[in-house]
Parts: C-alpha cells; sequence; structure tokens
C-alpha cells in the first residue's frame, strides 16, 4: 500500500487531529469524484418472510476519503464513525482492504 508519511490533512484518523469512535464497517467505494470524499456502498442481509429467503440490501454512505488512502472507485475499504465532517459526512476510511480489480 501506498501510504504517504503525511497528507496534512487536519480530518485524518493517522495525520491529523480527528477521533474515531462509533461504528465500523467494511464496504465498497462506489465513487470517488468529489474532492477528499468518497461514496461507500454496504451491504446487508435481510430476511424476507413471505419468500424464506436472504434479500441483498445496500446502504450508502458519504465518507471522508483523505490524500493519504486515495481511494478509488471499487476498492474495499474499511470506515470508522467520528464526528460530523459535514451535513452528510460523518464516517472516514481507516484503512483500504483491497484494491479494485485493474
Ligand atoms: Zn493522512
Amino acid at each position: 500500500m501506498d501510504v504517504k508519511n503525511d497528507c496534512g490533512d487536519v480530518n485524518c484518523p493517522r495525520h491529523g487531529s480527528l477521533k474515531l469512535r462509533g461504528r465500523s464497517f467494511e464496504g465498497e467505494i462506489v465513487s470517488a469524484r468529489m474532492r477528499k470524499t468518497a461514496s461507500f456502498s454496504l451491504e446487508r442481509r435481510e430476511y424476507d418472510r413471505k419468500y424464506q429467503r436472504f434479500e441483498k440490501r445496500y446502504t450508502s454512505l458519504k465518507v471522508h476519503n483523505p490524500d493519504c488512502i486515495s481511494a478509488r472507485e471499487g476498492d474495499k475499504v474499511r470506515v470508522m464513525e467520528c464526528r460530523p465532517l459535514s451535513k452528510t459526512k460523518k464516517f472516514v476510511i481507516v484503512e483500504k482492504v483491497l484494491n479494485a480489480t485493474g
């Protein structure tokens, strides 16, 4: 992994002063077109009683994407809850689990 020494971002959990707390999820980056923000998708299974099988449901979150992580679309990442960084952003990427293929 290409982790730079310091990204200079105060909202980076490694190099800044951002404190992590709360929930942690593993999921996939679906869009990384915004500056330092990415869109994250989380898959969960919910049991459907009528059809007696599990169905996939997705939750999407806006997550902070520090320069030292720079996650791309398709990457599997671990996110952790932090203080609200903007109106919709209260999670930050803490590590890349798997790079996107190709
Ligand atoms: Zn950093």
